[in-house]
């Protein structure tokens, strides 16, 4: 999804000199694999949108993939890309590196003040050690790897599966067929009071684009030791009231039930984005907006195969 919307983004910008390797091509897993594509390709900047990713459900039930995968990807693809001797690399993160219980909204200073949410400890271990590895090859040796954590992404060309999806998938989904079977009661998980943060997929696309054109001085100073900053809206929504909101997209007026036996994980999960906004960057796309434009591409852009398979 985000890698899709960083190219949009770059084509926009006449960028047409661009190298990828999809999945089927390349399993970012095997570090020799890796290490031949980058010099085949000799790369001038590598931008990091790979990883394992999943819902709250998927994270906690297969934490050794999560990872076991994510430190794979990402560290095959920074030392590889540090060894072919590339000066310039963006490093994808997630705003759940950051303490279950962190100070709202939460400032970059709050990494690893404190314990992890457990649903997703896993996966947050390996994006702070991205995250660590950027920040100290660049400090120890002169390159220029920069990271962004993003809040809770959606858009086109998610990952719309009813039970591994995060949630504004997964509700689109659900909504989507309860509409189309005539159903009148859609399950949501747990109490629906967790607070969450969305930015449309192409707002980061474009975060990560003005990212890559600041200033090293001027990102060093904003973003500090660590050598990262944040993206995201900088509003919060219950899920309760995003689910409102995905039921008015899809059109349907029946009942939500909450499934209670479903985890919250954390309570509250809302960035502070001034470090960004200090770079003159901040998001367009509001989330009724951002929920409309994803469903239309669902309902229109989807294969129907893949709406029917991804059960
Ligand atoms: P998280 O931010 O890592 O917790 O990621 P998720 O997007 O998976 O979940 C966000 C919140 O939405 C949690 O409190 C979930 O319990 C809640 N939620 C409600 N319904 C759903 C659903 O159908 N799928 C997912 N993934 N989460 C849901």
């Amino acid at each position: 999804m985000v890698g899709s919307a960083i190219v949009r983004r770059l084509r926009k910008n006449n960028h047409e000199n661009l190298v990828f390797a999809e999945r089927k091509d390349l399993d970012l897993r095997e570090q020799d694999s890796v290490r031949e594509f980058l010099s085949a390709t000799k790369p001038d900047l590598v931008i990091i949108a790979a990883a394992k990713v999943g819902g709250i459900l998927a994270n906690r039930d297969a934490p050794g993939d999560f990872i076991l995968e994510n430190l794979l990807i990402q560290t095959n693809l920074i030392a590889e890309s540090f060894r072919a001797g590339i000066e310039r690399l963006l490093f994808l993160g997630s705003s759940c590196i950051y303490p279950k219980f962190a100070k709202q909204p939460i400032s970059e200073d709050e990494l690893l003040t404190g314990m992890l949410e457990p649903t997703n400890e896993s996966y947050a271990v390996a994006k702070i050690a991205g995250l660590k590895l950027c920040a100290a090859l660049s400090q120890q040796y002169g390159v220029d790897y920069r990271s962004v954590m993003p809040t809770n992404l959606y858009g086109p060309g998610d990952n719309f599966d009813a039970e591994k999806s995060h949630v504004i998938p997964g509700l689109i989904r659900r909504f989507h067929d309860a509409v189309q079977q005539g159903d009148d009661n859609v399950v949501v998980w747990g109490s629906g009071n967790p607070r969450r943060e969305f930015l449309y997929v192409d707002d980061m696309a474009d975060a990560s684009f003005h990212v890559l054109q600041t200033e090293k001085d001027s990102f060093d100073s904003a973003a500090g030791i660590n050598r990262f900053v944040n993206v995201g809206s900088g509003v919060d929504h219950s899920i309760r009231e995003l689910a409102d909101l995905i039921a008015k997209t899809t059109g349907f007026d029946g009942k939500i039930t909450w499934d209670t036996s479903k985890p919250d994980g954390t309570p509250r999960k809302l960035l502070d984005v001034s470090r960004l906004e200090s770079l003159e960057w901040s998001h367009s796309t509001g989330l009724e907006e951002g929920l409309s434009r994803t469903y239309s591409w669902y309902t229109q852009e989807m294969p129907t195969s893949v709406q029917a398979n991804s059960n």
